[in-house]
């Protein structure tokens, strides 16, 4: 990517509609654009990590054997009416609209029940089972409050995973495999050290559902984190009784804010049961589907890393997610030029995704803007590097730097490309 072909230009001054970190910094680095409260455009650089921590996602839901599919924006009254969540008391999110002809419509604000009645359309026998199906999706939602920036949008990206199983105990093996995977994508987007597995209300069939609550000031939820086991719980289901069923004790936890990043469910036979789902068995009876569900709001991760990966001078993504790994800048006049475009692409043929500044602007530009964007590396090539062949480069979290010849630099850079491929 070379800064002199993009459009979207960083902006020195806060937005003063905006109090949330997240918005605040994803805006001046020009990586999102605010179209209304809480509806955002994601701009090149921002979709880049977008991009980013769906393929860290795509890749661990893969290997749990789920199948990548697309759902529709547009949802049937009629389907929703099986389970009752199309009555706005029950669900107070829901955007509806009318076709031409009168009928009601629905705009997705979650997708269990549409995809009830897809999958019913195929699964008929227990050989069709057991089966998992995901999708990344932008979600409707009429928030009440919009005020954390990208971490509660009217209109988000989320990650929604459904797996079908032919019982409880088939359902817990999954949900238990799907717990790990989600670990591994929180430890691989740089929170796994931040993030609890976190008892809270809402699984229809057990008395819990799991989130996994990342800890940060700007979170709207409080959780009471055991940080010896890892394990935190929701203060909506936080009483003694819970404590002492969990084996948790009151003055081993500490009561934190929290943002909620992905939600898991067991819905047990209830839902198949609601909505008529059922398949035949070995013997030949009739037996409800099991159903479990798995949200990551995706926007919202990133919101919750920009919160949690920033100084005074801008973001400072993880390696793993971030726009490019490299930003490279040039200082000097032809010979500069010449060398900076010869590193940029032999970094482009090992894969090592450079932002190359070759802007017509100050160097002091140049690098406010590389800590703004908040890449992990910067590269520098100035008249040094001419007489000396050492180039400058230097991490976005250290302040010091290294001068190094071109073939190590790009050594150093493709060995870390290749450490973030192999953990998949
Ligand atoms: P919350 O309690 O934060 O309102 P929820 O329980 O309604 O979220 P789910 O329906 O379980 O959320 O959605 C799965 C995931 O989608 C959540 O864990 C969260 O990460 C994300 N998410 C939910 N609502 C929003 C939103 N308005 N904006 C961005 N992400 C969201
Ligand atoms: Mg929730």
């Amino acid at each position: 990517m070379r800064l002199s072909q993009t459009f979207s230009r960083t902006i020195k001054t806060i937005p003063a509609d905006e109090q949330a970190i997240n918005a605040q910094l994803l805006i001046r680095s020009g990586m999102i654009y605010k179209e209304m409260a809480g509806v955002y455009a994601y701009l090149p650089l921002g979709l880049r990590v977008i991009e980013n921590i769906k393929n860290i996602v795509r890749q661990e839901m893969e290997c749990l054997g789920s199948s990548e599919l697309l759902m529709t924006t547009i949802q049937n009254k009629e389907v929703w009416e099986l389970s009752g969540r199309w009555d706005d008391q029950l669900v107070d999110v829901w955007f509806k609209s009318q076709l031409k002809n009168g009928t009601e419509v629905g705009f997705g604000w979650s997708h269990e029940e549409p995809l009830m009645i897809l999958m019913s359309k195929y699964i008929k026998s227990y050989r069709d089972l057991p089966i998992s199906v995901y999708q990344f999706q932008t979600k409707l939602r009429n928030e009440f409050r919009a005020k954390s920036g990208i971490m509660r949008g009217r209109e988000f990206l989320m990650k929604d995973m459904y797996a079908f199983s032919r019982s409880q105990q088939e359902l817990d093996m999954f949900y238990d495999q799907a717990k790990q995977a989600y670990h591994k994508v929180f430890e691989r987007v740089g929170l796994g050290p931040y993030t609890y597995l976190t008892y809270a209300s809402g699984g229809s069939f057990t008395q819990f559902s799991h989130e996994f609550q990342t800890v940060t000031k700007s979170g709207e939820d409080i959780i009471y984190v055991d940080k010896k086991k890892h394990l935190a719980v929701n203060e909506e289901v936080y009483n003694d009784q819970v404590l002492r069923q969990l084996d948790l004790k009151k003055n081993e936890l500490e009561k934190l804010k929290a943002s909620e990043v992905g939600n898991i469910f067991n819905f047990g036979k209830t839902k198949a049961e609601q909505m008529d789902v059922y398949f035949t068995d070995k013997s030949g009876h009739r037996q409800p589907v099991y159903l479990s569900s798995y949200g990551i709001g995706i926007s919202r991760l990133m919101g919750v890393i920009a919160e949690h990966f920033n100084d005074s001078k801008g973001l400072i993504w993880p390696e793993a997610i971030a726009p490019a790994l490299v930003y490279l800048i040039a200082i000097g006049n032809q010979k500069e030029a010449e060398l900076s475009l010869e590193l940029y692409n032999l970094l482009t043929a090992q894969k090592v995704a450079v932002i190359y500044d070759d802007r017509d602007v100050r160097p002091g530009e140049k690098f406010a803007d590389a800590d703004l964007i908040g890449i992990p590396w910067r590269v520098v090539v100035n008249s040094k590097t001419v007489t000396s062949g050492k180039y400058e480069i230097k991490s976005r979290s250290l302040d010091k730097p290294d001068y190094v010849d071109k073939e190590s630099l790009v050594n150093q850079m493709s060995r870390i490309v290749s450490r973030l491929a192999i953990k998949s």
